[in-house]
């Protein structure tokens, strides 16, 4: 997507990055036709539409139906308008103000792609000494390789319970006063799986410098922006070049007590009222997670061509702003009327 408003990086200092998402290089991720020239002479292959990483929140969306994520990447036009609508529909304010309550948001503006990447290390390292003293966190980021491919997302919250157990919160805002259904529940305890294990494998110490260099196609000797350097010395990190911030990042992480993820847990608000709906809390099967993550890689990885919904699942497209073009959808023209009105469900 591509938006004049800011992004935010956010976690216990919460840095607004603006104009990310103008910048020549992000643009390019969007579109798929990012780094060519890396993909061409590059060891690690890209995946579809010529990514490198995938997003946790993509990956979930994958979970509704493989076509139309697809078709968002194909159509990005009806993908924009589809955002904005359900970002009137969602808590994008409620978000925000659960972030204010911990932290205060800071403009800082960025040159490149390792200056973006930076401004997520330097709110990992502020944020990783307040949650070892046993303070909450929000938007903590994660990143990793999970089955071969660099993952990233953005947790909502990490804190500990009574029983001194770490959890991982995740807040999902809904317009309709009551816990979803099945199907989109399945993409909710899908997405904090990820992020546990993501989680889980930074405190362990399995994510190596190489691993984020080389998936992202960056520059270890590239010098930081200005005002990137300018705030990692203001939060007590003196670095120049990203190389450093990502060793200084990486012994910060190694040298913290950190533990695993003990509680995955989703909050459900009522939008209209931000009322509280309930509490879910996930069970983890990382064997199964994966295989799940496998099927869908897949797809990535060029191995098979996407799919659409189930035949059972067919109400789906009702609520789908890419109804009217879906080939799947027209190739399934024998499916009964009754299940194509089923219900409307909103992601
Ligand atoms: Fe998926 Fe149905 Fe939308 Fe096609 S119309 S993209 S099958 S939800």
């Amino acid at each position: 997507t591509q938006s004049n408003s800011p992004i935010t990086f956010t976690a216990s200092l919460n840095i607004t990055v603006e104009k990310l998402k103008q910048s020549p290089v992000k643009r390019n991720e969007e579109t798929g036709v990012k780094r060519k020239r890396d993909a061409e002479d590059g060891r690690i292959p890209p995946l579809r539409f010529r990514k490198f990483h995938l997003s946790v929140s993509l990956l979930s969306e994958q979970t509704w139906c493989e076509k139309k994520v697809v078709y968002g990447f194909l159509k990005p036009q009806i993908r924009r308008k589809e955002k904005q609508r359900i970002e009137l529909q969602t808590g994008t304010s409620i978000h925000l103000a659960r972030e204010l309550e911990v932290h205060d948001v800071v403009p800082i503006n960025i040159q490149t792609h390792e200056d973006a990447v930076a401004i997520s290390l330097v709110n990992m390292l502020h944020m990783i000494p307040s949650l070892d003293s046993g303070q909450c966190v929000r938007e903590f980021p994660v990143f990793g390789i999970v089955e071969g491919v660099y993952l990233k997302g953005i947790i909502d919250e990490l804190s500990y319970n009574q029983k001194g157990e770490l959890v991982l919160k995740d807040l999902k805002t809904r317009k309709h006063d009551s816990l979803p259904g099945a199907a989109q529940a399945l993409g909710h305890r899908f997405q904090v799986g990820l992020y546990k294990l993501l989680f889980d494998a930074l405190v362990r110490g399995e994510v190596k410098k190489e691993h984020i260099l080389e998936h992202l196609k960056l520059r270890a000797s590239l010098a930081l922006g200005t005002e990137v350097i300018t705030h990692a010395a203001n939060v007590g990190i003196n670095v120049v070049t990203f190389g450093e911030l990502l060793d200084a990042f990486l012994l910060t992480l190694s040298c913290s007590d950190l533990p695993c993820v003990d509680v995955l847990q989703l909050e459900y608000c009522h939008q209209g009222s931000s009322s509280f709906i309930g509490t879910v809390l996930v069970q983890f099967d990382e064997s199964q997670l994966r295989a799940e993550l496998r099927g869908f890689l897949e797809y990535w990885r060029g191995l098979r061509e996407p799919k659409g919904v189930d035949i059972e699942e067919a109400w789906k497209c009702t609520s789908c702003p890419y109804e009217e073009i879906c080939d799947w959808r027209k190739n399934r023209s024998q499916v009964p009327e009754s299940l194509h009105t089923r219900k409307r469900v909103n992601m």
